[in-house]
């Protein structure tokens, strides 16, 4: 058996090639990777040697010849193929072993030029792939490091690749192979042409929504079902998905998340995410049913959970806290689908132990430090409508309190102003039309999702009606302007003394008029927050 190693990630190579040799494998390898295995003492040929021809043009030709090539594609069970391999003296080879050229890292990385991201454009290395995973059924393709785990126990076992393996390996490779040309794609369509700034040193500006788009996607796995039975699903994450998002966390415990396990926890996770402080958000259908911050995670989660009890039960629940003993202790009194934070204590792991069903996440916290390019590229929201797909940057704003215009004669307290600014990040999560009662770092009372700012106003003070909890002296966010005063009677009425919205209705002028009348603070926010 005749194996060509050529690889870019030399991780585990050696010892790879060390094993293959074990094993009677004759190994070629070009310039770089034979180097490194002739240096820890391993016999390889190089491929340079078996095409007598050299490697040239900076390594841009090594491996495109017909004795390479020839080897990899030729029919095992043609004879006119075997005969043709004699006749011009090619032997066969068996084990294709390729890592390409950094092609995705290079261009992730600040400061790329358009002639760095040209170089890394592996040539020869796919060519062999195509042609040994093409002829599959005599060839086994290796393109990854995670397999060499699967190649090398089932040479140990029989001495040769079973059938099922070397097509899974083909079938990898050309999925490795869609994504690589996916990466090149996307980044030279992302890129604005100067024709005047084409030199060496050239870093291109890139468009954030790039002209061509394939190969961005991974599988991460089927799902049993939609959103209902009768649908199907799967999920996929970005190829480089963006710190701290909910793809990259680990499921600890408890059954598979479903369709609306992964909605309906993104949505938690992603508010969660947006406090500083201790904070636990309760997500029902994809909206906040409780938010709040406290000195601790059991106290953020008491009060979150005391908004609204009733909506709670069967909740997905995140923390940007480590989940302790006291928390866990309180969580698991209640029917809980997803519970996700950035950790859990040893003695609050024990305690879940005990509810195999509930599913744990894991999740890290962004660290941030990536550069604008690879944020923008993981935070675009997609939405497909009849044949077409409609592509949006995330809503990233954050309102800091030097954004908002005081607008009526009441000025807001130091504790108003602090309610109204929580009040407004739930808001940017709840499904319009979003009005949210909230005091002291608590939602008291959330409305979503109706399609009328006067209902959904009149729904969050049912909710926390019967929740029992008082609305005097809360503060109220509207997640778009009151088109008539009749939205913020209601929630005057209800107990709300200070509100904040967008502004900029037609009639802004009889709602600030209002506001005065009833003698409440109205701050306006500038911005929007329709979430649908
Ligand atoms: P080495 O470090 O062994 O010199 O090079 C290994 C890399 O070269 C691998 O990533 C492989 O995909 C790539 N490679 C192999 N043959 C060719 C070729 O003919 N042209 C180019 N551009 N790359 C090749």
């Amino acid at each position: 058996m005749r194996a060509l190693i050529s690889v870019s990630d030399k991780t585990g190579i050696v010892e790879l090639a060390r094993t293959l040799h074990g094993l009677g494998v004759s190994l070629i390898s070009t310039g770089g990777t034979a180097k490194l295995l002739a240096d820890q003492g391993l016999p390889v040929t190089e491929v340079a040697e078996v095409t007598a021809f050299p490697e040239m043009l900076d390594g841009r030709v090594k491996t495109l010849h017909p004795k390479v090539h020839g080897g990899l594609l030729a029919r095992r069970d043609v004879p006119e193929h075997m005969a043709a391999l004699k006749a011009h003296g090619i032997d066969t080879i068996d084990l294709l072993i390729v890592n390409l050229y950094p092609f995705e890292a290079t261009v992730a990385k600040a400061g790329c030029t358009l002639a760095d991201a040209i170089e890394n454009i592996d040539i020869g290395g796919p060519a062999m792939v195509r042609s040994a995973a093409k002829n599959w059924k005599d060839v086994g393709v290796v393109t990854d490091a995670s397999q060499y785990a699967a190649v090398v126990a089932e040479l140990k076992a029989a001495g040769k690749l079973s059938d099922k393996l070397r097509f899974e390996l083909s079938v990898a490779a050309f999925n490795r192979i869609a994504q690589y040309d996916g990466a090149i794609s996307d980044y030279l369509s992302s890129v604005k042409f100067e024709e005047d700034k084409l030199g060496e040193t050239y870093v291109p500006e890139r468009a954030l929504f790039p002209g061509q788009s394939n190969g961005h996607f991974i599988k991460v796995q089927d799902l049993r079902y939609g959103e209902n039975s009768h649908q199907q699903a799967a999920l996929y994450r970005d190829l480089y998905p963006a710190p701290g998002s909910l793809v990259t966390g680990v499921q600890l415990q408890g059954k598979e998340l479903s369709y609306n396990n992964i909605a309906d926890a993104d949505a938690a996770w992603e508010c969660v995410k947006s406090f500083d402080a201790p904070a636990c958000v309760i997500v029902k259908h994809a909206n906040p049913c409780g938010v709040a911050v406290g000195a601790s995670a059991l106290e953020a989660y008491s009060k979150a959970f005391q908004t609204d009890p009733t909506s709670a039960f069967g909740g997905i629940i995140a923390f940007n806290r480590p989940v302790d003993k006291a928390a866990a202790e309180a969580v698991s009194k209640q029917f809980v689908e997803v519970l996700m934070a950035p950790d859990f204590s040893a003695e609050a792991l024990d305690i879940f132990k005990a509810k195999v069903n509930v599913r744990l996440m894991k999740i890290a916290l962004p660290t941030g430090g990536k550069t604008d390019w690879e944020q923008g590229r993981n935070a675009i929201e997609s939405k497909r409508v009849g044949s077409g797909l409609l592509l949006q940057t995330a809503d990233n704003h954050e309102l800091t309190l030097a954004d908002l215009k005081v607008v009526t004669v009441k000025q807001p307290t130091p504790e108003e102003l602090q309610d109204l600014m929580f009040a407004w990040k739930v808001a940017k999560f709840v499904k319009s039309n979003a009005i949210v009662f909230c005091k002291n770092g608590m939602t008291m009372g959330v409305g979503a999702g109706q399609m009328s700012r006067l209902d959904s106003a009149r729904i969050a003070s049912i909710k926390a009606e019967h929740a029992q909890l008082s609305l005097q002296g809360t503060a109220v966010a509207s997640d778009a302007f009151f088109p008539f005063r009749d939205g913020l009677d209601v929630v005057v009425d209800a107990g709300a003394t200070c509100v904040i919205q967008p502004g900029g209705s037609m009639r802004d002028q009889e709602v600030i008029d209002a506001a005065n009348e009833r003698g409440v603070v109205m701050v306006y926010s500038g911005v929007r927050h329709f979430r649908h």
